[in-house]
């Protein structure tokens, strides 16, 4: 008889000891399922001397009940595994999940089904039929998700497949996706682009550890370049996983990639409907999968046979997780690249300062990209300070950004207009009571959205229509918008250049994939001649005939006190004076601000990158945070105040007095309310040389907390 030890997937329950039964073999690494009580558990076999659980003597070991048809976890992944839940402070269990990636695939291939319109139009119809009907056009999906596209449950779908209006479909799961071809549409490489190809194209070849810092002014070509890597290692047969900080930049990726290679790689993201992750997590796991081009929880997967990682635009901050498990890929793409013994490419055109000072210090090796591909020239840069050229009342557009903007439309050119704002203004009040829209569940103005006529939380998503008349007075018709959101914007462009074709570029006017090709293919076709937008424009695209960007407000970022605000901000305005001259025009970008001396502004004007990094290094140093200090959060949260604030005076009662660390706090945290769940924050700052994650377990473990009570620990956090 053979006692195993299983990690147990459900972080209460930990680790629980079982035997096997005969003719069941497991291996470390192994899936398998496991009686608990009446119920059954998922579980992965783990190396028994590498995770503690209590001793169960031999005659009560129950015997696992079953061993699922997958590779196991590969042990390289294992020991990333536990790095990670080691290094946030996270349950073994939450990070382990996260390799599985779907349940359903545990179970093997085969085919499973899914339903489609069969096109039958009866004469009458129930309400519910009639909007699904008209939901589902083009649609195919399981009858679970199709009933949540379009609203209905799931009995009114079941009554139409007996009603002969939807139809099943069988769909084969193993079907193997198409290949990727590397000598597709090889490109012609600048001669600074084929020195870098080079290189990565020699590491792919090594197998060992080799991360690169690619740093490349926008527009240089970084894409092009690393392509080259991920064709040495097609032709190898490596896997390669290129991460990319949002859904919302794959469509354009997707089509660079098709271009070079022949077919589309292989998509992983939260919103993939079932069959697809299916068939995707098992093709990555049987070693078909060639390219994988994913949001952060692509990491994860136990890809057969990974030999390069790309982590694109590695600056940006959504690589970093910000509930469950607060990791930041980027980082642990690093790590899963040093276990697993390949090459890594952080691409950016304004790295992140830790990235930059690991580069300086060696321990990345730093390809630069400093020119524009194809001779383009980087944009002219020139401060807006609004305290002298101040917009007309109530209007938010400098008069000199209105002439560039006129100008661009005469001459058939393209501005394109960037506010950090979604919605049309980020609070309301009442004229006659003073009376503000709050949102009942956060520590937040509910933001008014004109085109969807409703007052909205960007934190919760809480939800109102716009009332007639202020709830608090009664008063009608009396109701005033404060500051700009970027449908703001869109209005006033469209009230000064009414001939101006304006397309508005947020999270909720992109919400598919086709509505951002669409606008990426207007815009390419010079059908638009104003584009106003978040930050969801500023990455990536490349419009040849977009000669003007217009920052309408770079103080925004600046004003949240927090410790990357001059980073992000940086990063944002050169990211989106990026957008302007990238074709045979030269480009101009107006940033329009109050603080022209603020030393980020002037390192913009001055299109000086090094200063600007020079600067904030010595700022970081005067502040011990990182690169050279560490920080941590902890966050004590409960929907009810007073619980949290105790709870968090206890683990400040209890912290350690330590040489090498300050705690900060409690202290009600910046969103205090959030989701309803009262927060109060305290902020750890560690020199380098402290075992910051080792103090923090041996400091929280011990602590009890009534059960409403959550405590989460955030290791180098982005916003606090
Ligand atoms: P970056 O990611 O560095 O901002 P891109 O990879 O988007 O730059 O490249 C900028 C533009 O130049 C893109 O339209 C790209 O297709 C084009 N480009 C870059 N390198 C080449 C090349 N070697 N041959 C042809 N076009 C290229
Ligand atoms: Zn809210």
């Amino acid at each position: 008889m053979k006692r195993i030890r299983i990690l147990v997937f459900n972080a209460a329950l930990g680790v629980l000891d079982y035997r096997v039964p005969e003719g069941k073999p497991v291996e470390h690494g192994s899936v398998v399922i496991a009686p608990l009580g009446p119920r059954q558990v998922l579980g992965i076999v783990w190396e028994a001397e590498r995770l503690s659980a209590q001793e169960v003597p031999e005659s009560k070991l129950r015997p696992i009940l079953e061993v699922l048809p997958v590779p196991p976890i590969p042990e390289r992944l294992r020991r990333l595994i536990e790095w990670t839940a080691d290094y946030y402070c996270a349950p073994l269990a939450s990070v382990a999940r996260m390799a599985l990636g779907s349940m359903a695939a545990l179970r093997g291939g085969g085919t499973t089904t899914e339903y489609r319109l069969t096109g039958m139009e009866p004469a009458r119809l129930t309400p519910q039929r009639a909007a699904a009907l008209d939901a589902l056009q083009g649609e195919q999906a399981s009858i679970k998700e199709l009933a949540e596209l379009a609203s209905v449950s799931d009995g009114v779908l079941r009554g139409m497949v007996g009603a002969g209006l939807l139809e099943p479909v069988t769909v084969d799961l193993d079907r193997p996706y198409p290949r990727a071809d590397p000598g597709f549409a090889v490109p012609e490489l600048s001669e600074g682009q084929q020195a870098a190809a080079d290189v990565f194209v020699e590491a792919v070849r090594t197998p060992r550890f080799a991360p690169f810092l690619l740093d490349g002014v926008t527009g240089s070509g970084k894409t092009e370049t690393y392509f080259e890597a991920v064709a040495e290692a097609l032709r190898l047969n490596r896997q390669v996983l290129v991460l990319l900080p949002e859904i919302a930049l794959t469509e354009n990726f997707l089509r660079r990639f098709e271009h070079r290679f022949g077919v589309s790689p292989i998509l992983w993201h939260s919103s993939l409907k079932s069959s697809e992750r299916r068939r995707a997590w098992r093709s990555i796991v049987l070693g078909d999968a060639q390219v994988v081009v994913g949001a952060r929880s692509a990491l994860f997967l136990p890809y057969a046979h990974l030999g390069l990682i790309i982590v694109d635009e590695a600056h940006e901050i959504s690589f970093k997780q910000d509930d469950g498990v607060r990791y930041n890929a980027r980082d642990v793409a690093v790590m899963r690249a040093k276990f697993e013994a390949f090459p890594v490419i952080l691409a950016s055109a304004t790295p992140a300062l830790e990235t930059m000072q690991l580069a300086e210090a060696g321990v990345y090796r730093k390809i630069d990209l400093p020119a524009r591909f194809g001779g383009a020239q980087l944009p002219d840069i020139q401060i807006v300070d609004l305290r002298q050229e101040a917009p007309e009342r109530g209007k938010w557009l400098a008069p000199r950004l209105v002439e560039e903007m006129k100008a661009r439309l005469a001459r058939g050119e393209q501005s394109l207009l960037f506010l950090n704002r979604r919605g049309y203004a980020p609070l309301t009040l009442c004229r006659h009571c003073g009376y503000r829209f709050q949102c009942p569940n956060c520590t937040a103005w509910l933001v008014e959205h004109r085109f969807s006529q409703r007052l909205a939380c960007h934190h919760c998503g809480h939800e109102v229509p716009v009332p007639e008349a202020c709830p608090e007075c009664g008063t009608g018709d009396c109701l005033v918008a404060c500051g700009p959101g970027v449908e703001r914007i869109a209005d006033e462009v469209a009230e000064i250049l009414p001939e101006a074709r304006v397309a508005l570029v947020t999270s909720d006017t992109m919400n598919t994939a086709e509505a951002m090709n669409e606008f990426v293919a207007k815009a390419e076709n010079k059908a638009i001649d104003v584009i106003v937008g978040t930050q969801l424009v500023t990455k990536g695209y490349h419009f040849p005939e977009l000669t003007l960007v217009g920052v309408v407000d770079a103080d925004l970022g600046l004003e949240g006190g927090d410790l990357r605000a001059a980073e992000r901000t940086y990063q944002q305005v050169a990211q989106v004076a990026g957008r302007a001259g990238r074709g045979e025009k030269p480009g101009e970008v107006l940033i329009q601000t109050r603080h022209p001396e603020a030393s980020v502004i002037a390192a913009l004007a001055a299109g000086d990158r090094d200063a600007f990094y020079a600067a904030e290094i010595e700022a970081r140093r005067d502040a011990n945070a990182p690169p050279f200090g560490r920080w941590a959060a902890i966050i004590v949260s409960s929907e009810d105040q007073a619980e949290a604030k105790a709870a968090a005076r206890t683990i400040g009662g209890t912290a350690p007095n330590l040489p090498d660390m300050l705690v900060l706090g409690p202290a009600p945290a910046p969103l205090s309310l959030l989701r309803g769940r009262h927060r109060f924050r305290l902020l750890i700052n560690a020199k380098r040389s402290a075992e910051l994650q080792r103090v923090l377990r041996e400091w929280l473990e011990p602590l009890q907390f009534p059960r409403g009570v959550r405590v989460h620990i955030d290791v180098d956090p982005y916003s606090f």
